[in-house]
């Protein structure tokens, strides 16, 4: 098992291999920080967002919580969200599954986990409404098909926020994708849900 010494030990060799590379990096990125991207992603320990996408500290805005979940009620979310957006003003949102994912085979699952069964509720109601779908389906299978629909619906949920849609009506252009991530390949694939104007949303969701 790795001390937590290593950690510390990691952290400045990767300081001092940074600062070699560009002594100003870090006084650079002190002095303010200017992401285009906000990335809503998973918090499994597999997907780490700078990573996976080749970006630098700086270049990402992140949040990340059990199944890259949008509730409209978390208010850590929308913080996020709206920093991202409105004083950030990030240009592009992703919102990234991964296939395989842990939160998502629990909601479809009837084990009992605690408290995370509340948060993952959602993810049930979603299997609940794309029934026919799963018919047939081998076990991985479904919840790799829940990974998807769960981005896809996400994404929607990204831009049925007030936020998102504030930003459009006074022209701040703002596109919000679907990944997905394969934990067996470290690629990620389009989703093919991208979303960057009102007319895309169903009207019951917009405001006036
Ligand atoms: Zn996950």
């Amino acid at each position: 098992m790795m001390e937590i010494e290593q950690l510390l030990a990691n952290n400045r060799f990767w300081s001092e291999s940074l600062r070699a590379r560009d002594p100003d990096f870090f006084a650079r990125l002190a002095r303010q920080q200017r992401p285009e991207f906000l990335w809503i992603g998973c918090s499994d320990s597999r997907v780490p967002a700078n990573e996976v996408v080749g970006l630098m500290p700086g270049e990402l805005f992140v949040h990340r919580n059990v199944a890259n979940m949008v509730v409209a009620t978390d208010m850590n979310f929308l913080s996020v969200l709206q920093y991202a957006v409105d004083v950030l003003r990030v240009r592009q949102i992703i919102v990234c599954g991964h296939y395989g994912c842990g939160g998502v085979r629990a909601a479809l699952g009837h084990e009992e986990l605690g408290l995370i069964d509340n948060w993952l509720r959602a993810l049930k109601a979603l299997y609940h409404q794309n029934l026919e779908r799963f018919s047939g389906l081998a076990p991985e299978a479904q919840v790799n098909l829940l990974c998807e629909l769960n981005v896809q619906r996400q994404v929607r949920n990204v831009c049925h926020t007030t936020i998102v849609q504030n930003a459009w009506k006074r022209g701040q252009p703002l596109v919000v994708h679907g990944w997905i991530y394969g934990l067996q390949d470290g690629l990620v694939k389009d989703l093919g849900a991208t979303i960057e104007a009102p007319a895309q949303l169903d009207g019951s969701f917009l405001y006036e």
